[in-house]
């Protein structure tokens, strides 16, 4: 389990299809990208995972899709503020 062997070992989320370019030079592990649907149903949030082989643990992307409220374009641009500011004290929380 797990260290550096010649035996090519994907991780269990890996896809193992065209997304896994770990046998390319500097290529990584990918997973399927997975959708999480907001309250109203619509996909809002997208996860994937990548991992170099070098590497101890899986990056996580997470791709975030919403609504502004705002019709106004300064208001919009507070929001975007907002919703970053939250992201960046969630993200420090994790990682800290
Ligand atoms: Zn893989």
């Amino acid at each position: 389990m797990g260290g550096m062997t010649n035996e090519l070992v994907h991780p269990g989320w890996c896809a193992r299809n065209y997304r896994c370019t770990v046998s390319r030079l500097d290529g990584r592990h990918r997973s399927a990208a997975v959708c999480f649907p907001a309250a109203d149903g619509r996909p809002t949030t997208v996860v994937s995972l990548s991992q170099r082989p070098t590497e101890r643990t899986p990056v996580v992307e997470v791709r975030l899709r919403i609504r502004l409220s705002s019709r106004d374009e300064s208001r919009q641009a507070e929001q975007i503020r907002q919703l970053l500011d939250r992201l960046n004290a969630a993200v420090r929380e994790m990682t800290g």
